[in-house]
């Protein structure tokens, strides 16, 4: 069983095991860096997309679906883009036996097949904003180890939103409504995040700038769960997206793009689940509640009636819940079961139950165990959801606040991340220069510098002035 592995001190197995026992994801591999989704992990993915979703459709944004195959030469149509890309596009060069004229891509993200459509949609300044998106699979060809979820050659659950505007002032403050968006995404999961502004010889292939949303990880290394981009018109020139502006003349319109990935769900399970499996807030649980009967001899049958009842009573009032009636199972191993899957409530009743008019819940973060009348079952169930989310967030947030690591010379620097301590703060003057020697001196990444945060102090590179901090970390 699960036992063996340890989230903390066998982070890579523990995280294989639980998604595969959880069934939330198979590696098994069938095609290297390609997963699977079973019918429990599926359900887990649609809650999360729900919320992602509703906060989407709630500030204008329209679902839209654009073709998985990208011809060669509108992938190539910016020049950054395209150089960045090319070493990690598959590409489908034949059609039956039939050499293609020109190649097509799997799609490595989609600006390069949306902006020809925004061409033929976007006449005029009241075309503007237009903000799309869309959830599907885009393809890297990983060459590096390939870690579930994480490191993948499909992307299974690539949410990307695409948004054009009439000036860069306007794509400004998509950028900031994005980043609110992302904010609350995260904030529902209980994931607790940095916002950083990625260095630039890092940000994505096209963009002006890009900011990015990282988590940490049980083992220490940040990951990287949403990036906005700011693309002003370096998209739009060369795939001649123009507009009429109320003036008469024209320009070419400002865009952005956003996405986030299931290493959102990579990042859930890692940060709540525990050494019994696990552990799903209410929110996205695919079963919220599972009720386990305990039957004992001669009262087996007004058991099951009682659960029966739960039950009824809990679907009536649209709680996800499971009837766990299995005969051939002992209540103790149906615990495990249900533990390792990370249902966040347990309903259990027994003897003392039935006769007392009682039911026994069991909180799946705790493991706390407390005793209510039957007839307060739904207003208990409600506040244990909202307990156990409101205690998942602080302990998150707790634990990633204790890793936010500010040092004052590139030696304490150098040593905490290679402890994998953290996300390490230190004062940067803000030049290539230096950014470019921290990340060679540290041996991590350069994540970026914070949106707020201004520092007076000297650069821990060059002595200079510094204005910036910057964060230090090793990454996936
Ligand atoms: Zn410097």
């Amino acid at each position: 069983m699960l036992k063996a592995q340890r989230k903390r001190t066998d982070y890579t197995r523990w995280f294989r095991d639980v998604t595969l026992m959880a069934e939330v994801y198979d590696y098994r591999v069938l095609v290297k860096g390609c997963g699977v989704w079973p019918g429990y992990g599926f359900k887990l993915r649609n809650n999360v997309l729900n919320i992602i979703k509703s906060l989407l459709d709630a500030t204008g944004h329209e679902e839209c679906l654009f073709p998985l195959l990208i011809p060669q030469s509108l992938l190539a149509k910016e020049g950054e883009h395209i150089r960045s890309f090319e070493k990690e596009v598959f590409w489908v060069t034949k059609g039956g036996e039939t050499e293609l004229e020109e190649k097509l891509a799997l799609r490595p993200t989609s600006e390069t097949v949306i902006m020809p459509m925004f061409k033929l949609w976007i006449q005029s300044h009241t075309d503007l904003p237009k903000k799309v998106y869309q959830v599907v699979s885009v393809f890297r060809y990983e060459t590096k180890a390939t870690h579930p979820m994480i490191r993948v050659r499909e992307v299974t659950m690539f949410k990307e939103a695409h948004t054009a505007h009439a000036t860069y002032e306007d794509a400004e403050r998509q950028v900031k409504e994005a980043i609110e968006i992302y904010r609350k995404f995260f904030d529902e999961l209980s994931i607790p995040y940095v916002i950083s502004k990625r260095p630039v010889w890092d940000k994505f292939a096209g963009a002006v700038y890009t900011i990015s949303f990282d988590t940490l990880m049980p083992e220490g290394r940040t990951l990287q769960i949403g990036t906005v981009h700011n693309l002003g018109q370096n998209f739009s020139k060369p795939f001649e997206v123009e507009f009429l502006k109320p003036d008469g003349s024209r320009d070419y319109v400002y865009t952005t793009s956003y996405g986030v990935s299931e290493r959102v769900i990579a990042a859930l399970i890692s940060i709540h689940g525990d050494d019994h499996g696990l552990l799903l807030p209410p929110k996205v649980a695919p079963i919220q509640v599972v009720i386990v009967p305990i039957p004992y001899k001669g009262k087996e049958r007004e058991v099951y009636e009682a659960s029966r009842k739960l039950y009824e009573t809990l679907k009536e009032v649209g709680v996800r819940v499971k009837l766990d009636d299995r005969d051939d199972v002992t209540p103790g191993e149906k615990f495990y079961f249900w533990e390792l899957k990370g249902v966040p409530v347990r309903v259990e009743i027994g003897p003392k139950d039935l006769e007392g008019g009682t039911v026994t819940l069991s909180r799946r973060d705790t493991l706390e165990r407390t005793r209510h009348p039957v007839e307060e079952l739904e207003v208990k169930v409600k506040e244990l959801f909202k307990e156990i989310e409101r205690s998942l967030s602080e302990r998150s947030w707790r634990e990633f606040r204790e890793h936010l690591i500010y040092v004052n010379t590139l030696e304490e620097a150098k040593e905490l991340v290679a402890k994998q301590e953290g996300i390490i703060h230190v004062a940067w003057c803000g030049s290539d220069d230096c950014g470019l020697k921290l990340e060679s001196e540290v041996q991590g990444r350069v994540l970026g510098t914070p949106l707020d945060e201004k520092v007076e102090g000297k650069c821990v590179v060059c002595g200079e002035n510094a204005s910036y901090y910057v964060r230090l970390a090793k990454t996936y």
